[in-house]
């Protein structure tokens, strides 16, 4: 790992790691990592775009690998996600994140106007047909004693295309619950549009493609009307929209007039560790 400014990793190189690491032998150290203890987790503040206040935080995992430094998801996802070893790692996500959060929610200061941060957790889609979901779900928040609404359950668009009954009753369940659930990566997956309507979503999160459009100022109008559209869209279904990827001030603006309510990204702060986060959630409160 290079430890870059302040308190956090670099994640190393994707491609010039493929070439240093085989799939083979990350695969089949997976489980053992995970007894180990080689997996933490940083967390990306969510900042509302109306008053700039951090309001919660995405966790993302990361694999502390004892020859190869911090691996990001991208490398060991889509491995533990291939051999089911996703359903305990995501478990353990899942825990650690909302005991976390439970954390934050405990150090707000009696009668500050700070409302408690809230927490996001990816959802993969081994995790959404596993059977033991909501149990788990309610298990950790359980025993957390962290309000259901202070989580979010993010899945991906392409998870939940073509989705029938079966797989919905799960999300439906926890929605009922109190647990918001997010459509992640929105925009890339050709979704019918008309059946947002029968998802039990509460977000909308703009994948990063849409952001890109938004480097240059003004922005191409096709790009604007794009964005314009699915925004309004979304607001006419009660649904908030958050937009990921916001690297620069002009993207934030534009995002920010198009009507977006919420934003993640570099510009505001790159995934950190959670004491990190709690000091920017408190700073921006004075
Ligand atoms: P995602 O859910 O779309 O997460 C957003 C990704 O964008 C993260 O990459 C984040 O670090 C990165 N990012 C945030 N702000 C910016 C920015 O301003 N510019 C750019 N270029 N990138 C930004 P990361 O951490 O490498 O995660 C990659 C993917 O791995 C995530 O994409 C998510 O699909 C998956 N993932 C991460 N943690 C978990 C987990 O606990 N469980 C599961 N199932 N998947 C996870
Ligand atoms: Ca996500
Ligand atoms: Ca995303
Ligand atoms: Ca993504």
């Amino acid at each position: 790992a290079k430890s870059a400014g302040g308190n956090r990793f670099e994640l190393a190189d994707p491609e010039a790691d493929a070439r240093a690491i085989t799939r083979h032998g990350l695969t089949t150290a997976l489980p053992a990592a995970l007894e180990r203890g080689e997996f933490f987790i940083e967390y990306q503040p969510l900042v509302h775009l109306g008053d700039g206040r951090v309001h919660g935080a995405e966790a993302l995992v990361r694999w502390l690998h004892p020859q190869h430094g911090v691996l990001g998801p991208d490398h060991f996802i889509p491995l533990a996600e291939h051999t089911g070893l996703i359903v305990p790692l995501g478990r353990w996500v899942l825990q650690e994140a909302v005991r976390q959060a439970r954390f934050w929610h405990e150090q707000a200061e009696p009668g500050c106007s700070v409302p408690p941060l809230r927490i996001n957790v990816n959802l993969s889609p081994t995790q959404l047909h596993h059977p033991g979901l909501v149990a788990d779900t309610v298990d950790v928040l359980e025993r957390s004693g962290l309000p259901p609404g202070a989580l979010c359950l993010e899945v991906t668009e392409s998870a939940l295309i073509g989705a029938d009954e079966d797989l919905l009753k799960p999300l439906r369940q926890l929605a009922e619950m109190g647990v918001d659930i997010a459509l992640d990566d929105f925009g890339t997956g050709y979704s019918n549009l008309a059946n947002l309507r029968r998802l039990p979503v509460r977000v909308l999160k703009l994948d990063r493609s849409f952001t890109r459009g938004m480097q240059q100022h003004p922005a191409d109008p096709v790009d604007r009307k794009i964005v314009e559209g699915i925004v309004s869209l979304a607001h006419s279904l009660e649904l908030a929209v958050t937009v990921e990827g916001v690297e620069t001030g002009v993207q934030a603006e534009q995002l920010r007039e198009l009507g977006c309510d919420t934003a993640q990204g570099w510009y505001y702060a790159r995934p950190g560790p959670p004491d990190r986060l709690h000091t920017l959630s408190l700073a921006d409160a004075v």
